[in-house]
């Protein structure tokens, strides 16, 4: 069977051309023009074994596709890639925290999409399934079960707040995780105002993890947004 996109667009041109292009990769795809368009496409496809990812502009000509987002999160945890043309910075956070899985600033780049859609479609099917644990890129190797880091076949020791924000990280690799959501999951949530602390304990994890600390490979800041741990080669 394969996977549903719901597509929630009204620039046509954009539309089509993804459409195509997500057909072409195998997935079925329903595009809509307005946020009630993709209501109706939304309740219709529950019949039909449902949606099971949803890319979604804000600007659309009955609304903002941001209600869109809260309902969706309330509903069926279907997961949403936000693809906007809004660069601004402040939205984007509100977005991530609001529950949107990624977030794609136009024009970007096909590839790019379809990355980001295979890692929140796997994040989503492991959150339910089975908890991610395992975690490899290059020479590195994170076993959460067994609560071990290693690099180049040594072992790297973290202190445990080091490893508490690595696990997150890895739980959500290939994602970006907001400074808030890093803050309120590692430390709490009266914690969320401190980035202060993420910036200390990521500058220590780069120390350990990374091959030059000052030219992170592994570690990303994503700028405003808060830090992506590139996906996994496992
Ligand atoms: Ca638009």
């Amino acid at each position: 069977m394969s996977l549903c996109v719901l597509l929630v667009e009204d620039d046509r041109e954009l539309r089509a051309t993804l459409s195509e292009a997500l057909r072409v990769e195998g997935y079925y795809v329903l595009a809509a023009a307005s946020l009630a368009d993709a209501r109706a496409l939304l309740a219709n496809a529950g019949a039909n074994g449902g949606v099971h990812i949803v890319l979604l502009d804000l600007g659309l000509p009955d609304g903002d596709g941001e209600s869109l987002l809260v309902a969706l999160r309330q509903g069926r945890g279907i997961p949403v890639i936000v693809i906007s043309a809004r660069e601004t910075e402040d939205p984007k956070i509100r977005l991530l925290d609001a529950g949107a899985d990624d977030y794609l600033v136009k024009p970007f780049p096909l590839g790019e999409l379809l990355a980001r859609m295979r890692v929140a479609l796997r994040h989503r099917g492991t959150a339910t399934e089975r908890a991610v644990t395992r975690y490899t890129q290059g020479d590195l190797l994170i076993d959460l079960r067994a609560h071990r880091v290693q690099r180049g076949g040594e072992d790297v020791h973290l202190t445990p707040t080091e490893f508490k924000l690595l696990a997150r990280l890895v739980r959500s690799a290939g994602q970006v995780v907001t400074h808030r959501q890093l803050l309120a999951d590692v430390w709490g949530a009266e914690f969320t105002e401190h980035t202060h602390y993420l910036r200390l304990y990521m500058g220590q994890l780069r120390a350990k993890l990374e091959a030059d600390a000052a030219d992170p490979r592994r570690l990303l800041t994503e700028p405003g947004l808060g830090y992506r741990l590139v996906e996994s080669e496992d």
